[in-house]
């Protein structure tokens, strides 16, 4: 069984390469950015923290997501997108995936240089239906017609955190808060840094490369 972190400042490719490996190995994708966007639809509170970019209270992501990983299937493996942020949420995790019997067996940190990013949030468009990612900024991953989703043709939009005030926030919040999860994993021996610049196609082929059939 599969068990996975991906590991990212803001808009370094998380929720895509999230995407693909859950079509590949058929895991659960669990997303705590979706998953408090979803619940925020009748949280006014909540909307206005994540149009902000500062972190959520650990007391409503933990319940999201506990929610999620309770329900698992017994062999159904997992990527945690978004989660955890702070070295405080991941001594969490550690005691949940240990009662469930599913521990963390690969943390991939996805390197991208501040430049890139911020090129990338102001580019990105999603899919409200499906989900599909997309980048006006990059010719690569340019829906084919305007605005429109290549999947399931509903109607492109972008999200209300993607602008550069609320990016800066988010990346500072990165640094301060998410970074030294990095040498925590790292010390565990389950850290893998993945150059993450490069397309999506070949940070994927990476990742199969570590984490095998
Ligand atoms: P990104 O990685 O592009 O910032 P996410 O979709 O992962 O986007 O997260 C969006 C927002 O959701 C964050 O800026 C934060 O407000 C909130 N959030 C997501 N995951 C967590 C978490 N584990 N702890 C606290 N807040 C979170």
């Amino acid at each position: 069984m599969k068990n996975v972190i991906l590991l990212a400042p803001p808009a370094a490719g998380k929720g895509t390469q999230a995407h693909l490996l859950e079509e590949y190995y058929h895991l659960a994708h669990i997303s705590t950015g979706d998953l408090l966007r979803e619940a925020s639809r009748t949280n006014e509170e909540l909307r206005e923290c994540l149009k902000s970019g500062h972190l959520v209270s650990d007391e409503i992501v933990l319940s999201l997501l506990k929610e999620r990983l309770l329900n698992l299937k017994e062999e159904e493996g997992y990527i945690l997108d978004g989660f955890p942020r702070t070295v405080a949420q991941a001594e969490d995790l550690k005691e949940i995936s240990q009662k469930i019997h599913k521990e963390i067996g690969y943390v991939f940190l996805l390197e991208v240089p501040k430049e890139v990013l911020e090129q990338r949030i102001t580019g990105r468009r999603i899919c409200s239906t499906c989900g599909a990612i997309y980048n006006l900024n990059n010719e690569m991953e340019r829906p084919t017609q305007k605005d429109i989703c290549n999947r399931c043709h509903q109607a492109l939009t972008t999200r209300q955190d993607d602008n550069l005030e609320s990016f800066e926030v988010r990346y500072q919040t990165y640094l301060k808060q998410t970074q030294p999860l990095v040498s925590y994993y790292e010390k565990q021996n389950i850290l893998y840094r993945i150059d993450s610049t490069k397309s999506k196609e070949e940070v994927f082929q990476k990742l199969k490369e570590i984490l095998g059939d």
